[in-house]
């Protein structure tokens, strides 16, 4: 239990504005720039919606934010993985904006789902027949989306399934399919076979729900093979101004910087171990910052000895193991009066991107973006309009 006289002093730095510096890092998100590579996607796709995906938080960058910006700037589609997300974001859209919920329908989930106006993308047979179900019981006909299984053996109905699903009598009665939706496993492969091979089915299957919108892309799509946008794309990571394919474009704007403080700097003779297990033994005397990042904010042990992060356009190795809450850099490169404690270091902008990350750590932009933890001042610059 916090005593009193703490819990006081708490309140008073609330009330006087006293910054408590606890934070790893600060984590910006230039809106301008999110909503300049959302009208991006739709200049590649003229003719359809864009549907911003929006899911884990908005790849953790702070989803009842950055939704509400992308709706002033037009968005009216929203894609989430979970009911709880769509739940969480209801109320900060317009009412004309449309929730999706991408895993489906969970089960006993119909009713919530239903009366707070979010569509699930029916994902099996059981789900439709649940949907179908309660539209009946409450005597009108509800909409979904539902989405097929083109080749990525993920999600969505097989074909024979989508068969029977129209066969069941009253489905289309009672369900309003407003979106028939797949998904491509290599699209930021822009050649790979298997895309044709998907498009092709999905033509096929899309075909047998004439009435509905059709669904198929997302970033790399978008980008790479707009002319499968359909009617409606789905893009999440360009609307963070990261490029799905490297170089497929330069048209993004960046949209995202991390930067963590300095909070101690040392100078170490030669032959000093430095970190965990001393991975790393000084080869000659050095001078090291300590940066308040570490794994437990998303930031991979694996950067160790092979990370870098920046400082007036300098770059500073990392050494040794990246500890729980903190790392090390080496700053014997720049002088001592330009790096102290309550510095800030670049660790994502203009000298490393998201992607250069990912490259570095052999993983997708999507797992660095989402991985970056809870404890980063989210700082949202930019204006939505
Ligand atoms: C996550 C997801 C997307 C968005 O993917 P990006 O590569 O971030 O554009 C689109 N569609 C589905 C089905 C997804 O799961």
């Amino acid at each position: 239990m916090p005593s009193e006289a703490a819990v006081r002093l708490n309140e008073i730095a609330g009330r006087i504005g006293l910054s408590v510096p606890v934070e790893a890092g600060v984590l910006s998100v230039d809106l301008s720039a999110v909503i300049a590579n959302y009208r991006f996607v739709q200049t590649k796709a003229p003719a359809a919606r864009i549907g911003a995906v929006v899911k884990a938080d908005a790849y953790g960058l702070g989803a009842s934010t950055i939704a509400p910006a992308l709706a002033v700037a037009g968005c009216r589609d929203f894609f989430v993985a979970h009911l709880a997300e769509a739940l969480e974001l209801v109320s900060s859209l317009p009412e004309s904006a449309r929730l999706y919920v991408l895993n489906g329908l969970a089960p006993g989930m119909e009713g919530l789902c239903a009366e707070a106006g979010i569509l699930p993308v029916l994902n099996t047979l059981e789900q439709a027949r649940d949907w179908q179900a309660y539209a009946v019981a409450k005597g009108r006909k509800w909409p979904a989306v539902l989405q097929v299984d083109t080749g990525m053996s993920r999600l969505g109905l097989g074909t024979d399934e989508l068969e029977t699903l129209l066969r069941q009598p009253g489905f289309s009665d009672w369900v309003d399919l407003r979106v028939v939706m797949s998904h491509l496993a290599c699209a930021d492969i822009p050649d790979a076979p298997a895309n044709a091979e998907q498009v092709r089915r999905f033509a096929a299957m899309a075909a047998r729900v004439p009435e509905a919108e059709r669904s198929l892309a997302n970033s790399a799509a978008a980008i790479g093979m707009s002319e499968q946008a359909g009617d409606l794309v789905r893009p999440g990571l360009v609307l963070y101004g990261i490029d799905p394919i490297s170089d497929a474009t330069t048209e993004l704007r960046p949209a995202i910087t991390l930067d963590a403080r300095v909070i101690q700097v040392r100078s170490v003779p030669v032959s000093v171990g430095v970190g965990y297990d001393h991975d790393y033994v000084t080869p000659s005397p050095r001078r090291l910052a300590t940066l308040s990042i570490g794994y437990a904010d998303g930031w991979p042990r694996a950067l160790g000895g092979r990370g870098a992060v920046w400082l007036n356009g300098v770059r500073l190795p990392l050494v040794g193991r990246v500890s729980m809450d903190t790392c090390t850099a080496d700053v014997t490169e720049i002088s001592a009066e330009s790096v102290q404690a309550d510095d800030m270091v670049e660790l994502i902008g203009q000298h490393q991107s998201v992607s250069d990350l990912a490259t570095l750590l052999d993983t997708a932009p999507h797992a660095v973006l989402t991985a970056l933890g809870k404890r980063f001042e989210r700082r949202f610059t930019g204006q939505a309009h």
